[in-house]
């Protein structure tokens, strides 16, 4: 028999209504603490800049219960992913279990000696409470707490009438109408900012960026979505993974010079489509050296208003204000209204005490989490969403679909203490040593072994995640429906009081 638990579930993105589904589906109270206003996360308007669109294509960014509406484009904006994920929860009666502007500020374990957490929180009021749980799952997601940079002349620029916003805080494109507007940052944020000032009107816009990376158009060749080509198992399987056998070793080595022949015509292509070298903007690296979730999609029109001037782009970083300037490393000097700091987030849990956040992360920035889920010296823990990927709605499904079993010992392969630590060990080893590019972002991110890692998750559940057709199976993007009727098969269960 299964006890029903009393699960906190941090934060009201995708991945907390994702958790927050999963577990109510077998029985648990669950509660969603979220810190805003608003559910959705960064796709919640408030935190939204204009033009913010997905870039997965929908099919990819869904949960494996609900389409996106078929009246929605190929690559979603983003006030139809909030709809989206507001009609998620709905469906799944989530609204009620959330407590908006409550934020969690610190948790411990339970004092009464029980397993589970005690959770400090904070109401919108300004007043503290604690409650305990049984199981909490954080879902607070990798967009939280933005970077700040602090340079030298700040006060004197915002004195003359400068701003200085995080690129979380351009919210209003009206920020840029007739401004000069300088973006530093070479992320996907940056440059819609960069695109989407253009649009607005700005008198100039400068992108300020370290080194050219490669960028993937929505259209490879300008005909192809990209998902038929980089998201599927076939190309997935030119990245040699972890855990593979001498037969996968040596099939790897054989077929090394057409894997590289192959890479160098997507370069090629990616070159001349994006005119790359017009811009002055040919990485140096290997494309499929950086295949991870920094590689961002190319915003449409950035590389054309790069190529005629519309936004000058200039190697460096910025160094500091002067004035009504930037200065930048290179001591160009940009005459600016705005600055947009497009430099993206701090990764943490801040509220778990330290002595836990040494067991979670290492020295070096890794995470200790098998499976990116769950850690075997946090007990009564989970993270949802923390395998991050192109398709993290259905990787947080995934995910909690994984966690809940987990959590309930009802996975068909619950791992021992001892495997989880050995996994997390030969994992570690392998994004430090075999696959630096795997360790971005903390090492909490899935691209591009999404296959393998879904492989993982629903063998883990007790189901297979392959489709009887070899070929299908080979040249299909990740399919969330069909995910979703993997899962049903898995055996069933339901906590009872
Ligand atoms: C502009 C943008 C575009 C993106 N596009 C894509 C895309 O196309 N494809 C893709 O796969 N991914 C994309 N991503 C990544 C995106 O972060 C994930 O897809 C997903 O939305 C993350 O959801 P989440 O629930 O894990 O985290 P979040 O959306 O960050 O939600 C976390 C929630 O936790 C809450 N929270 C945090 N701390 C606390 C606390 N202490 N107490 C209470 N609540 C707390 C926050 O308020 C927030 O609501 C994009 C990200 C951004 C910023």
């Amino acid at each position: 028999m299964i006890n029903r638990k009393q699960v906190c579930i941090v934060g009201a993105g995708v991945s907390g209504l994702a958790a927050a589904k999963a577990f109510a589906a077998r029985g648990h109270e669950v509660t969603i603490v979220e810190r805003s206003g608003d559910l959705g996360g960064v796709w919640a308007p408030s935190r939204s800049y204009p033009d913010v669109q997905t870039q997965s294509p929908k099919d990819l960014y869904r949960y494996t219960d609900k389409a996106m509406p078929d009246s929605y484009p190929e690559w979603p904006k983003g006030p139809q992913v909030h709809a989206y994920l507001t009609e998620y929860a709905a469906d799944h009666d989530l609204l009620r279990a959330i407590r908006f502007n409550t934020t969690v500020l610190q948790m411990d374990r339970r004092p009464d000696s029980r397993p589970g957490w005690r959770l400090d929180l904070k109401g919108a009021d300004g007043s503290t409470s604690h409650a305990d749980f049984d199981f909490v799952a954080v879902c607070t997601g990798q967009f939280n707490e933005p970077q700040t940079l602090s340079l030298a002349g700040e006060e004197s620029f915002t004195a003359q009438g400068g701003c200085i916003l995080h690129s979380s805080q351009y919210s209003d494109a009206a920020l840029a109408k007739g401004r000069k507007v300088a973006v530093l940052g070479g992320s996907k944020s940056a440059t819609d900012i960069a695109v989407n000032a253009v649009n607005s009107g700005a008198a100039e816009v400068t992108l300020v960026y370290r080194e050219p990376v490669w960028r993937i158009p929505y259209f490879i060749g300008g005909l192809v979505n990209f998902k038929r080509i980089l998201y599927v198992r076939a190309q997935e399987e030119m990245f040699r993974s972890w855990g593979i056998g001498a037969m996968s070793r040596l099939a790897h080595a054989i077929a090394k010079p057409f894997i590289w022949a192959n890479w160098r015509g997507l370069e090629s292509l990616l070159k001349v489509q994006l005119k790359l070298g017009k811009c002055d903007m040919v990485p140096e690296g290997r494309i499929e050296d950086g295949v991870n979730c920094s590689i961002p999609i190319a915003t449409p029109d950035f590389f054309p208003m790069v190529a005629d001037g519309r936004i000058k782009a200039i190697r460096g970083s910025f160094e500091r204000y002067d004035g009504n300037a930037i200065v930048m490393t290179g001591g160009q000097r940009v005459r600016a209204d705005v600055a947009v700091l497009a430099i993206g987030y701090k990764l943490g849990v801040p509220f778990l005490p330290q002595a836990y956040r040494n067991k979670l992360v290492d020295p070096d920035g890794q995470y200790r989490l098998y499976r990116l889920i769950a850690n075997p010296d946090l007990p009564e823990l989970g993270f949802v969403g923390f395998n991050s990927s192109f398709c993290t709605v259905l990787c947080a499904d995934l995910a909690a679909s994984w966690l809940v079993r987990y959590a309930d010992g009802q996975l068909a392969r619950q791992p021992t203490e001892k495997e989880m630590r050995d996994n997390i060990e030969m994992m570690l080893h392998f994004k430090r040593v075999e696959r630096p590019a795997a360790g971005v972002y903390g090492g909490l991110c899935v691209a591009p072994y999404h296959f393998k890692h879904f492989d993982e998750l629903l063998a883990d559940i007790g189901v297979s995640g392959r489709r009887s057709n070899p070929l299908v199976e080979k040249f299909t993007p990740p399919d969330a429906a069909a995910y979703g009727r993997f899962l049903a098969l898995a055996p069933d269960y339901r906590a009872t009081a």
